[in-house]
């Protein structure tokens, strides 16, 4: 084996260990996708249809704001819930035991809060952002687009620790804006890593004044909950 090879080979030791960190399991083949919306080769899914989203404030003074993002995070709630079949459901505060934590408020008042958000590539011009904290591999499938090939594609298996946060600077004077943010940063909890390419869904990259989930939207975290692959 000459060095090149070694080190080749090193590298590759390096990533399999830290992809197993939280779960003893290879990644396995799991199955054949039909839809695939995302500009990421991940997917992630939740190990149980119930569980809680926490929703924290980290700014209350705000009464305007705190409104709005309370009915958008119980919109969300509603629409992902409908769409996937799931049971989250909104809880009042911080708990690290729950599976997804958001939190709403002035930048300044995130980046101030107890917990650490220096996780997040999050500074003035972000309007949301979420970080799952732990996931374990869990597999891999085909995804078959409309052509004659496949490529193939991996999912992650969310281990209870998802978390967002909402910069009220950039919503708390557009109602829809903070809806639709709340809506989007929920997709990403619920295991929609990376955006749509397409204008007006919830997963689209920039935030927008729409509150409905498109069928692209639905579809891509659809098939990964609702087929029992766990
Ligand atoms: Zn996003």
């Amino acid at each position: 084996m000459n060095p090149k090879k070694v080190y080749v080979f090193l590298l590759i030791v390096v990533l399999v260990s830290a992809s197993l960190h939280f779960s003893p399991k290879a990644i396995t083949y799991i199955g054949t996708l039909s839809y695939w919306n995302s500009d990421e080769s991940t997917i992630g899914k939740f190990s149980s249809t119930t569980g809680g989203i926490g929703v924290v404030i980290a700014n209350s003074s705000n009464t305007t704001f705190n409104g709005y993002f309370n009915s958008g995070m119980t919109k969300a709630e509603a629409k992902w819930n409908s769409a996937l079949g799931t049971s989250f459901e909104l809880t009042t505060g911080y708990n690290s035991a729950l599976p997804i934590n958001t939190w709403g408020g002035k930048l300044s008042d995130i980046l101030a809060h107890s917990y650490d958000f220096s996780i997040y590539d999050f500074d003035s011009t972000t309007t949301g952002a979420t970080k799952p904290l732990s996931y374990s591999s869990w597999g891999t499938f085909k995804y078959w687009p409309s052509g004659y090939y496949y490529v193939n594609k991996t999912a992650y298996y969310l281990v209870r620790t998802v978390s967002c946060v909402l910069d009220m600077n950039y919503t708390v004077n557009y109602e829809s804006k903070t809806k639709n943010t709340c809506l989007h940063e929920t997709g990403h909890a619920l295991g929609w890593f990376g955006h749509s390419s397409t204008l007006g869904d919830a997963m689209y990259p920039l935030v927008s004044v729409g509150l409905n989930l498109s069928d692209d939207d639905i579809e891509h975290l659809e098939q990964i909950y609702q087929n029992g692959w766990y």
